[in-house]
């Protein structure tokens, strides 16, 4: 599968690529997800438009979707998480002029070359994508009150009980997951 891009070609020649990638291969993503388990679809297009003052800006479009399993931090089981993305982002010739457009534009400045690795900027903003705090809508497990916390629980599970209630204001962002399928997914032997 190619990955690789000369940045230049590929959006002077609007180019478009597509392909699937695994958890097993996202390793920066691996520590964040349950096993390392993900499965994602990926496709990146490249296009250029016409400088009024002459010349061209080059875009690339990323689109990533799939499912992904990641630890719950109230019950510390997996959890589904969807990944839908679709970004676009400005090439600049180098760190200078990309963080002078970062300045400047609303659009997001990345760093061309002639040898691009597709996967960094999948893993990137796969993991930008991820929730921060990871929670099922309703867990089997019940909250214990707070002020037994501690007492009647492991250190782990407390601390990410006391994660948990820290980040319950972001819980909404959080994908309510399908029960059955996270049964089925529990069920299943490892790939
Ligand atoms: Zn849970």
């Amino acid at each position: 599968m190619k990955r690789l891009i000369n940045t230049s070609e590929f959006t002077r020649s609007s180019s478009q690529l597509a392909g699937q990638v695994n958890g097993s291969e996202l390793l920066r993503a691996a520590d964040l997800l349950f096993e390392g388990r993900a499965s994602l679809e990926w496709q990146v297009a490249g296009t250029q438009k016409k400088r009024v003052e002459g010349g061209f800006e080059s875009y690339l479009n990323l689109k990533v979707s799939g499912v992904s399993q990641m630890v719950c931090l109230r019950c510390l089981n997996s959890m589904e998480v969807k990944t839908e993305l679709d970004r676009t982002f400005r090439l600049a010739k180098d760190e200078l002029q990309a963080a002078k457009l970062d300045q400047d534009e609303e659009i997001d400045a990345i760093v061309g070359s002639e040898r691009f690795e597709l996967l960094d900027l999948i893993e990137d903003e796969f993991i930008m994508a991820l929730p921060y705090s990871p929670k099922h809508e309703n867990c089997a497990l019940p909250e214990l009150p707070a002020t037994k916390i501690g007492a009647k629980v492991s250190s782990n599970a407390s601390r990410s009980q006391q994660i948990a209630r820290e980040n319950s204001v972001n819980s909404a962002t959080v994908e309510k997951p399908n029960p059955f399928r996270v049964l089925a997914q529990l069920k299943k032997p490892n790939p």
